[in-house]
């Protein structure tokens, strides 16, 4: 059989192959997945329709909401939300510096202003209320949670913060889908399914609001704002639309959503089992790995269910030098990354906020480091990871150490 495949991602798949790279994320894709792309394209409808109609009925069901809306993505999500809410020019919206660019791009495109708020700790690395209550002011109107490395964030705490302030509370759910109460604290919340995330459909996301009148707007919005989408024309057989408001394309297809709805019912098992790999990394970190902190590790003993656990990152002890750690890893067939560069510090928000400073996130984001972590590992790739780790930890350290003989 000739397989029809691009040279480049060909040479690429291969040379991980070879290489035996354990992937910080890998997605789990087989032959469900297979199968319900095959059922899309026998069936001939590939836009919007049934398949999208269905992942959203199932996705809320999971959630324990009423109805929800899906969408191209969930920086799609999130600019639809900011929208339907009435937030522009003139506004202020608190959000992390400690997260993906997109959750303060989405301010930017409605014209309001982020204010970068601060995490509480480096073990700790979640918004700080305390910070968040200092850079109040009264143009602020909204906060963003996002619940980083699928950890939810306290529910009471942030609905306290918000009514005594009259702010609306948006929760950037990226990480968190199938988390308990992600998604049920905010006024609208915005899931991903990226393919790096707990479930994907390569690029999709999802949308779920409190007021059913805001999420239905939203769901015209992600249509060009019509009033009735072709699917239903098709099969209503009317002919007409009107548009009543400004609309966006951030439609989902059947493609996405038919794998969606696979990955889907695979979800809790999936994310169980990063629960399980996530409690032997802490036990392992903590006892082959000194020095190397690991955030969320109290969070295990108490709140196990409010997370997702996405992602494992951990903080390297001051003065090891990340690169080299990165490097000697990367030759060990383990790749790792960085979640997250603090917002704040990249280029763009550097020059046009330039005195926002924020330690405790420079801190943390000069010294985190994500290990792999997804479904696809067992307790051996754990026990390879730490121990590499802490060969790299120490090989760098010694390093270090010349250097401050050798310059002494
Ligand atoms: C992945 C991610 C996004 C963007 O999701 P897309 O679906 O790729 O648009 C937004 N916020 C956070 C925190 C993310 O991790």
């Amino acid at each position: 059989m000739i397989e029809h495949r691009r040279p480049g991602v060909t040479l690429v798949m291969e040379h991980i192959a070879k290489m035996e790279m354990l992937l910080v994320s890998e997605p789990m894709l087989g032959s469900a997945e297979k199968a319900a792309l095959s059922e899309v394209i026998e069936g001939g409808w590939i836009t919007m329709g049934e398949r999208v109609r269905a992942l959203e009925t199932a996705f809320a069901e999971r959630h324990g909401v009423e109805d929800a809306v899906a969408v191209s993505s969930c920086t799609a999500a999130l600019h639809l939300i900011l929208h339907a809410l009435g937030l522009g020019p003139g506004d202020e919206v608190l959000v992390p510096s400690l997260t993906f660019v997109a959750t303060a791009n989405s301010v930017l495109y409605v014209g309001a202003q982020p204010v970068f708020v601060e995490i509480e700790a480096t073990d700790w690395p979640i918004m700080s209320l305390a910070d968040a209550a200092a850079k109040c002011s009264p143009r602020t109107k909204a906060v963003i949670l996002m619940h980083y490395g699928g950890y939810v964030a306290n529910r009471e705490a942030w609905r306290e913060f918000a009514f005594a302030r009259n702010l609306l509370i948006i929760e950037d759910a990226a990480h968190a889908a199938g988390a308990d109460q992600a998604g049920s604290i905010g006024d609208a919340s915005a899931f991903s399914f990226y393919g790096n995330k707990n479930m994907t459909t390569a690029e999709g996301g999802m949308i779920v609001a409190k007021d059913r009148s805001l999420l239905e707007s939203m769901r015209q919005m992600r249509g060009h704002g019509l009033t009735s989408g072709t699917f239903q024309r098709f099969s209503s057989k009317s002919v007409g639309y009107d548009v009543t408001m400004l609309g966006y394309n951030y439609r989902m297809d059947e493609l996405r959503a038919a794998i969606g709805l696979v990955q889907l019912a695979n979800l809790d098992k999936w994310n169980d089992r990063r629960r399980q790999l996530t409690s032997r990394y802490m036990r392992t970190l903590a006892a082959r790995c000194e020095g190397v902190q690991a955030p969320f590790a109290e969070w295990l003993k108490t709140a196990n269910h409010m997370s997702s656990h996405h992602i494992m990152p951990v903080v390297l002890p001051k003065h090891v030098d990340r690169r080299r750690v990165i490097e000697l890893l990367k030759a060990g067939g383990i790749q790792t990354s960085v979640h997250y560069p603090a917002v704040h510090e990249l280029s763009y928000y550097r020059s046009r906020y330039p005195d926002v400073s924020l330690p405790v996130t420079e801190a943390y984001a000069g010294r985190v480091l994500t290990l792999p972590l997804h479904p696809k590992m067992d307790d051996q790739d754990v026990k390879r990871v730490v121990a590499s780790l802490a060969t790299a930890v120490h090989e760098t350290r010694g390093a270090e150490a010349g250097k401050a003989v050798e310059a002494a």
